[in-house]
C-alpha cells in the first residue's frame, strides 16, 4: 500500500510520497509511526575530507551562489545592501547593482497593490525575524512574478541587531498550481451546487406531491359522491369541487417546470482510477489543508482500483466528506487534526474511507446525517451528504459512516470495480 502524508513544517506544507512496508490497519494511531519512513532525503557525509575547502567563507560562497533562492545581506545602521546573490538577476530580472547600496530599490519591484502591506509588514516585523511575506514584482522585462521574502536579523555581542539577511525565493509555478486548482475547485463545487439544487427541489417536489395527491384523491371521492345528488342546490359545491382538481393539476404543473428549471449537467461515465482521484483531490486541496492545519494521509490501493463514474461527480463526494472531516477536527487542537484518506480494492468492490480525529457525532443515528437538510454546523445547509449519496446510490454504489463511537467516524463509499481495459 502507498501511502502519503500532506504535514506542516512551520507554517508551510510539504508534501512527501513515500512507499512504506505494507501497513495493515488503516487506524490512525497504528499508522502513526510510519508517516516520516522512506521519504527523506539524507546527505551522505564525505568518505575523507580532502575534497571539503578548509575555508568557511569559500564554503559559504559555494552555498551561497547555488541556492536556488536570492539572498541579500543589509546593513542596517548604514542602510545599505552589502551584498546580493547572483539569482537575483533571474529571479528579480534587474542587475544587481540596482540593490547594492540601496535597499529602499526593491519596494520599487514590488506590484503596486501589494507594496504598502509589504513594506508595512517588513518595517515591523524584519527585525524581529517574523517577516515572511509572499507578493508579486514587476520583473525588469515587465513580466509579473511571485515571490516570498522572509529577513533575519543578525545582533552584536549586545544583542543589537545591525544587519539582516534576507531571502526571496520565486514562487510562480506554486501560486499558478494553487489558482489552476483554485478553478477546478470552483468548477466542482458549481456542479455540486447544480446537484444540490436538483437534490433540493426533488427533495421538495417529492414532499410536496405527496400531499396534492391526497387532495386530488379526495377531492374525487367528493365530485363521486355529490354525482349521487343531482341538486341544483349543490351547484356551487360541484364547482368548487372542480375548482380544487383544476388548482392541483396546476400546483402539480409548476413543480414539474421548477424540476426542469434546474440546469443539469448529464453524467460522463468514465473509467476513473480512485488512486488518482484521491491524490488529484487532495493536491487541489493544499491550500485549504495548510489555511487550516489539517495532516492529511493518503493510504492508497496496491492493484488498480478502477471504477466506472462520472469524475466531477466522485470528486465533488470526495470534497464534501473531506471538507466534513476539516470542519471536524477543526474543535480539537492541531497536532490532532489529522484525516486519513484510504482508497482499497476487495473482491469486486473499490472502498473509499476518510476517517478523522474528531469528536464523532454523538448519539446521532448515521442514517440520519444523509437526510437532506440535516446539520449540526452553524452555517451549514445540509446537503453535502445527502447529495453524495444520490450520487453514489446513482453509480450502484453505497455510502455510510460505520462509526464504534472510538478513534474518529469514518465515512466510507464503495463502488463496483471495473478491471483496467
Ligand atoms: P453540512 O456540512 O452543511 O452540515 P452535510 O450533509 O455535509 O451538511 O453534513 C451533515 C451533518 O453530518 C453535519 O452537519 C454533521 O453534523 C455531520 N457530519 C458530517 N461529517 C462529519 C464528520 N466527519 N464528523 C462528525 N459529524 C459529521
Amino acid at each position: 500500500m502507498r501511502f502519503r502524508e500532506t504535514h506542516l513544517v512551520g507554517n508551510r506544507t510539504h508534501p512527501f510520497v513515500t512507499e512504506p512496508k505494507m501497513p495493515q490497519s488503516t487506524d490512525d494511531n497504528s499508522q502513526s509511526g510510519n508517516t516520516t519512513g522512506g521519504g527523506e532525503s539524507r546527505i551522505a557525509p564525505p568518505h575523507s575530507d580532502e575534497h571539503v575547502p578548509r575555508d568557511d567563507a569559500k564554503v559559504f560562497q559555494q552555498l551561497v551562489e547555488n541556492f536556488g533562492g536570492v539572498l541579500r545581506l543589509e546593513d542596517l545602521s548604514a542602510q545599505e545592501t552589502l551584498y546580493v546573490g547572483p539569482g537575483f538577476e533571474t529571479v528579480f530580472g534587474h542587475r544587481r547593482q540596482t540593490l547594492m547600496g540601496a535597499p529602499h530599490d526593491r519596494w520599487n519591484m514590488v506590484h503596486p497593490e501589494d507594496r504598502e502591506r509589504v513594506v508595512q509588514s517588513y518595517v515591523h516585523n524584519a527585525e524581529r525575524g517574523t517577516y515572511d511575506e509572499e507578493f508579486r514584482i514587476i520583473r525588469g522585462d515587465g513580466q509579473t512574478a511571485w515571490i516570498r521574502d522572509r529577513a533575519f536579523p543578525i545582533r552584536d555581542t549586545n544583542g543589537r541587531v545591525y544587519r539582516l539577511v534576507g531571502i526571496s525565493e520565486d514562487i510562480s509555478a506554486r501560486k499558478r498550481a494553487e489558482e489552476r486548482s483554485r478553478h477546478h475547485l470552483e468548477e466542482v463545487a458549481l456542479a455540486g451546487q447544480l446537484s444540490a439544487m436538483g437534490e433540493l427541489v426533488a427533495c421538495i417536489a417529492h414532499q410536496i406531491t405527496q400531499p396534492l395527491h391526497a387532495i386530488a384523491n379526495f377531492a374525487g371521492a367528493c365530485k363521486n359522491s355529490l354525482a349521487n345528488f343531482p341538486d341544483t342546490s349543490l351547484k356551487d359545491t360541484n364547482r368548487w369541487v372542480a375548482e380544487i382538481d383544476v388548482q392541483v393539476r396546476r400546483a402539480d404543473s409548476i413543480l414539474s417546470q421548477l424540476r426542469d428549471a434546474v440546469p443539469k449537467r448529464p453524467p460522463e461515465h468514465t473509467l476513473l482510477n480512485l488512486n488518482r482521484l484521491a491524490l488529484d483531490t487532495v493536491d487541489h486541496l493544499e491550500l485549504e489543508i495548510r489555511n487550516r492545519q489539517v495532516r492529511v494521509r493518503l493510504n492508497l490501493a496496491p492493484q488498480q482500483p478502477v471504477v466506472t463514474a462520472d469524475r466531477v461527480q466522485i470528486q465533488q463526494v470526495l470534497l464534501n466528506l473531506l471538507r466534513n472531516a476539516f470542519d471536524a477536527v477543526e474543535t480539537v487542537s492541531t497536532d490532532r487534526r489529522r484525516v486519513t484518506l484510504s482508497v482499497e480494492r476487495f473482491d469486486d468492490r473499490v472502498r473509499v474511507q476518510v476517517r478523522d480525529q474528531g469528536p464523532g457525532f454523538g448519539d446521532i443515528k448515521s442514517s440520519q446525517l444523509f437526510e437532506p437538510f440535516f446539520s449540526t454546523k452553524q452555517d451549514g445547509i445540509g446537503m453535502g451528504l445527502a447529495v453524495s449519496k444520490s450520487v453514489i446510490q446513482a453509480h450502484h454504489g453505497q455510502i455510510c459512516a460505520a462509526w464504534d463511537g472510538t478513534h474518529g467516524p469514518p465515512f466510507e463509499f464503495d463502488l463496483p470495480s471495473r478491471s483496467q481495459e
